[in-house]
């Protein structure tokens, strides 16, 4: 799994990047970041990547050739990374590149869209600042927008992140047997059961016998009985979803 990150601060993207389970994700070669800087693409002798936006309003805007000449680049390393030859625009017009713009205007992230991109080779993120970024260039290069919530945060870097990380970790290699995301919230539509690690007791608080009791079929029972009872305590709208996809 390739990322692409175009970007005005690449250093929040290597920086992220660059602890836990993903850096050892991309030292074992399993997955790539690429932080490509915005700014190093514009026309703009002093080096300006934004400017006002027409029809008023407070403000800055960010504009579209630099993007747009980034993205190029990112198409053309993609291109030379798989070893083909060719013009970028018409290589972009018959593959049509994953490129996310993330922006509060789209359908908030979820595991199932984690799940799809994971298979993907090759993403591209593209990370907007300030107001955003000129609709044009939106048109021309985006594949997928997404939100990661409705709210709205002064840059598209911490999103791509979220987005990356969600991602990576089911990319296969990339968990350990020890951190398996074979049960985990969402899997099927629940949120995941308590868990509880030693001791035995903790400020007097005992762990369920029936986690102590070795008895596996019940552990699992106790475990779904669980997630459904918190489900439809802390996300009332899965829980019905749940309810309508199976026979609760
Ligand atoms: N004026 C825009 C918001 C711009 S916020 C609007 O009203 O829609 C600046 C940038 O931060 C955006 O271009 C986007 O890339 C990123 N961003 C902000 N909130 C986000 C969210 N909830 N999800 C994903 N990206 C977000």
């Amino acid at each position: 799994m390739n990322f692409h990150v175009m970007t005005l601060f690449p250093e929040l993207i290597e920086e992220a990047t660059n602890t836990s389970i993903l850096k050892r994700a991309v030292s074992n070669g399993i997955i790539s970041v690429h932080a490509v800087n915005i700014r190093d693409y514009t026309d703009n002798k002093h080096g300006r990547v934004d400017d006002y936006t027409y029809g008023g309003g407070a403000g800055m805007l960010m504009q579209a050739q630099p993007i747009y000449d980034c993205y190029l680049a990112v198409v053309k390393s993609i291109m030379q990374s798989k070893g083909i030859d060719g013009d970028v625009e018409e290589y972009i017009r018959d593959h049509r590149p994953i490129t996310i713009y993330m922006t509060p205007q789209a359908l908030v992230f979820t595991q199932s869209m984690a799940v799809g991109l994971s298979n993907e080779e090759d993403i591209i993120f593209l990370c907007g600042h300030y107001e955003g970024v000129d609709e044009r260039v939106l048109e021309e290069i985006v594949t997928d927008n997404i939100s990661i919530g409705d709210y709205v945060l002064t840059g598209g870097e911490l999103p791509a992140l979220v987005c990356m990380d969600a991602i990576s970790r089911l990319v296969p290699g990339v968990l350990g047997n020890e951190e398996s995301y074979q049960t985990e919230s969402f899997d099927d539509g629940l949120l995941e059961y308590p868990q509880y690690s030693r001791p035995e007791e903790w400020h007097g608080k005992r762990v369920p016998d029936i986690l102590l009791s070795g008895h596996h079929a019940n552990v699992e029972k106790w475990r779904h009985e669980e997630s459904l009872k918190r489900t439809m305590e802390r996300r009332p709208d899965l829980y019905e979803a749940y309810k309508n996809n199976a026979c609760v």
